[in-house]
């Protein structure tokens, strides 16, 4: 069985998708098998990251049981794997065996090493889905406090959900003295700082020529720190 972790912050915008993007292909790249899962269907850029166009059948079709899950599994650069998620409030109301989520997860599961789940900003129903379906979390927060206090939100309903806080992993630092440091950001969240990834301009070039930066531009600062993280998650030192 991979491991499933799902990558949540509360606040939009801290750099989720960007991780997974690069931390699944870096993955990918020592060799594991990877399935990324866009559960942010209001933002659903990862594939847009990943480069990918034209992936319409989703988690829901799979769920709803008109389509195959294999046909909702999209080969991506350095061979990710891309579930779009599609998955609302209302759809998963409709959804007529709510345990089929699960069912599906453990599937899901079967296939890869590594599950990375792309849960959308905020506490709303499509959120709780996202952390219930990882059994690991990651917080990936920004150095100061809206971030850090919407994480540490974020933290408590996963540990409540039975999803395991792994750690933060803290994006765009610059290092200006109104960010909050490293041992703060510890204390605040109760957790370990997993990873560093500096503030980059070569994130957003990456992104626009839709090629994630780890292939991009592999010794950039951020990427190297994406490469990094891939590298603890992959227990390889
Ligand atoms: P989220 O998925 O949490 O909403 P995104 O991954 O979409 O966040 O990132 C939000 C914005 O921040 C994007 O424009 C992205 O290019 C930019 N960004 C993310 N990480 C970095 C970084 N380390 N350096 C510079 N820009 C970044
Ligand atoms: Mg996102």
């Amino acid at each position: 069985m991979g491991r499933s972790i799902v990558f949540a912050s509360g606040k939009g915008g801290t750099g989720k998708t960007t991780a997974i993007a690069n931390v699944g292909v870096a993955l990918a790249q020592f060799g594991k098998e990877v399935i990324v899962i866009d559960a942010d269907i209001t933002m659903a850029n990862l594939s847009l990251i990943l480069g990918m166009e034209d992936i319409p059948i989703t988690l829901h079709d799979v769920l709803s049981g008109e389509a195959e899950l294999s046909d909702a599994i999209y080969e991506g650069p350095a061979g990710v794997k891309v579930i779009p998620g599609g998955l609302s409030l209302e759809k998963i109301k409709k959804a007529k065996n709510p345990e089929r989520l699960k069912e599906l997860m453990r599937e899901i599961s079967s296939l890869a090493d590594f599950i990375l789940i792309d849960a959308p900003a905020g506490l709303e129903m499509t959120s709780i889905t996202a952390l219930l379906i990882g059994k690991e979390l990651i917080l990936v927060t920004n150095p100061e406090i809206s971030a850090i206090t919407d994480s540490l939100k974020t933290k408590l309903v996963a540990e409540k959900l039975g999803t395991l806080p792994l750690g933060a992993v803290l994006n765009r630092v610059t290092n200006e003295k109104t960010e909050l440091s490293k041992e703060d950001i510890e204390t605040i969240l109760d957790v370990p700082v997993l990873m560093i990834i500096p503030e980059d301009p070569e994130v957003k070039r990456a992104s626009a020529y839709g090629i994630p930066l780890v292939i991009k531009n592999p010794t950039s600062p951020a990427a190297i720190a994406y490469k990094q993280l891939a590298a603890k998650l992959a227990g390889i030192r």
